[in-house]
């Protein structure tokens, strides 16, 4: 595997490669890797015939300081990782090879209704960042191809969303979530849970199952309260949403419709650290 901390330097690279007809796929990651996106790494191995992940912590995206301060970084077995599953090229830049005029951003991206629900209802800010990196990252790899996991499914939504706006000609695949033997999304988060809360964790999988197997029979309000009574006594201290959407707009729903996919999605606190899931509920 090759590693490149400088993005022109991976742009000239990878422009040679392309004019050898090769295809580029690339899966972005803020590293701490788990089999999730080791999945996203493998799915892009078998489509593309480089495949480019890059690790970087984006500071523009996190709304809570403390989130980011305690954000895990695990570079050399993520490194050690990659290498194992022979990914080609990793791209670990630093900040200020990412943002070298600063942090600020003088862009505004049009996301629509996707700024104010759910994530982008309680993480303000944090869409307009993860947009602002991931223009940055593909005008920096350009690839044919983009993975991204299905347990961000809003962001997958909103990244999208960036590639109509920017009119690139990428093409984005969403890889379904991969879980523990007994439910649990994976994710880089869990690595700050003990024993105890991983148990406790259980509780957004079980109610995102329960509300799969109720959706087309019991009135969407009932099973959202009841899916939050099980948060909470499972021990979530603070429940940001429990929703059910459109699976295809992200319109928030209250009724069943026989015509529509669905989609529930929840975001809740297990102590400090704040968690998120989501389950299509059609998919059964
Ligand atoms: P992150 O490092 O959390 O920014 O995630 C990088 C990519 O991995 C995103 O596209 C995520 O949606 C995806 N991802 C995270 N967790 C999982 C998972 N459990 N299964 C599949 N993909 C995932």
């Amino acid at each position: 595997m090759i590693i490149f901390k400088q993005a022109e330097t991976l742009t000239t690279y990878l422009q040679k490669q392309k004019d050898n007809n090769q295809t580029i796929g690339f899966v972005p990651t803020m590293g701490a890797l788990h089999a999730g996106h080791l999945s996203l790494i493998s799915g892009c191995k078998k489509e593309n015939d480089l495949t480019v992940c890059s690790i970087f912590v984006n500071p523009t995206q996190f709304n809570d300081a403390k989130d980011f301060e305690k954000y895990p970084v695990t570079i050399s077995d993520d490194i050690l990782e990659l290498e194992r599953l022979d990914c080609d090229i990793l791209f670990l830049p630093s900040v200020k090879e990412i943002y070298p005029d600063g942090t600020a951003s003088a862009k505004v991206y049009n996301i629509g209704h996707l700024e104010t629900i759910l994530e982008g209802k309680f993480r303000p800010g944090h869409f307009q960042g993860v947009c602002q990196v991931v223009e940055k990252l593909l005008s920096v790899v350009i690839p044919h191809k983009i993975y991204l996991g299905q347990k961000d499914f809003q962001q997958c939504k909103v990244i999208q969303r960036l590639i109509e706006i920017l009119e690139l000609p990428v093409e984005l695949k969403i890889r379904k979530t991969m879980r523990e033997p007994a439910g649990l999304a994976m994710s880089s988060r869990n690595m700050r849970l003990n024993t105890t809360e991983k148990e406790q964790a259980l509780a957004i999988y079980q109610s995102l199952k329960l509300i799969q197997k109720k959706f087309k029979h019991i009135p969407f309000q009932q099973l959202k309260e009841e899916s939050k009574l099980k948060l909470q006594s499972n021990g979530f201290s603070k429940i940001d949403y429990v929703e059910i959407a459109d699976a295809q707009t992200l319109e928030i729903s209250e009724v069943y419709e026989t015509t529509k996919n669905y989609v529930a999605l929840i975001a809740a606190f297990l102590g400090e650290v704040r968690l998120i899931d989501n389950l299509l509920l059609n998919d059964y």
